[in-house]
């Protein structure tokens, strides 16, 4: 199902149990879903997707471990985050973790949304990675399939980035959400003074 790389930090492994590979995290953007959320970019994916908005998230390598417990707690702290996305990297190769953390979140009133490169029918198959169904049954919205460069939708008012990409409503509740600023960029300013610049261009990080 997957494309076979000859890089082998293109290969998913194993991480601790109840731990996420992070390639990055933020508080309150407005632009990776409906209202405000936190966004977490999980590292790895195999893909290799020509025009790929983040490489650096390719690599299975460890990039930053947190623990779903920590994460959770980081993203209840901050009142304006009312849901969470998930977005990589590929989220459904660790399926697992984010399940737990969206159990969690879920538990606490947030929604959750997650990007993958997989399609639904693929995470519905036997070979999906372990944990998809689980992973599917927390979210609210999933947006499905590769970003396929020869397809790109140049359109800041898409919520898909190429046309073979699917909103999939799974909650009837958020029908009408599927409104937010994908025309807009947000710059996040991290504690460590680097910044993350993320929507309608996906994710940047910058000295
Ligand atoms: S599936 Fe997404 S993160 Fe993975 S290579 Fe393709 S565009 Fe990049």
């Amino acid at each position: 199902m997957e494309t076979k790389s000859s890089n082998p930090s293109l290969a998913p492994i194993e991480i601790p149990p109840d731990h996420l590979n992070i390639m990055g995290y933020v508080d309150e953007s407005e632009v990776n879903g409906p209202g405000c959320r936190a966004v977490v970019w999980v590292q790895g994916c195999p893909r290799e997707c020509p025009g790929c908005f983040n490489p650096e998230s390719w690599s299975f390598e460890i990039n930053q471990l947190i623990s779903v417990d920590t994460l959770a707690e980081n993203i209840l702290k901050n009142p304006r985050n009312t849901g969470v996305t998930f977005s990589g990297g590929e989220p459904f190769w660790q399926a697992p973790a984010l399940a737990s953390l969206a159990r969690k979140l879920k538990a606490a009133g947030l929604n959750v949304m997650s990007f993958t490169g997989f399609t639904l029918k693929q995470l519905q198959s036997e070979s999906a990675p372990p944990g998809s169904q689980a992973l599917l049954e927390q979210l609210d919205i999933l947006i499905d399939g590769p970003f396929v460069e020869s397809l790109a939708i140049h359109s800041p008012n898409s919520p898909v980035s190429s046309s073979n990409q699917r909103v999939r409503v799974l909650n009837p509740a958020f029908q009408d959400q599927i409104t937010w600023a994908s025309d807009q960029i947000e710059i996040h300013v991290l504690k460590d003074g680097s910044r993350i610049v993320t929507g309608y261009q996906g994710w940047r990080e910058q000295a």
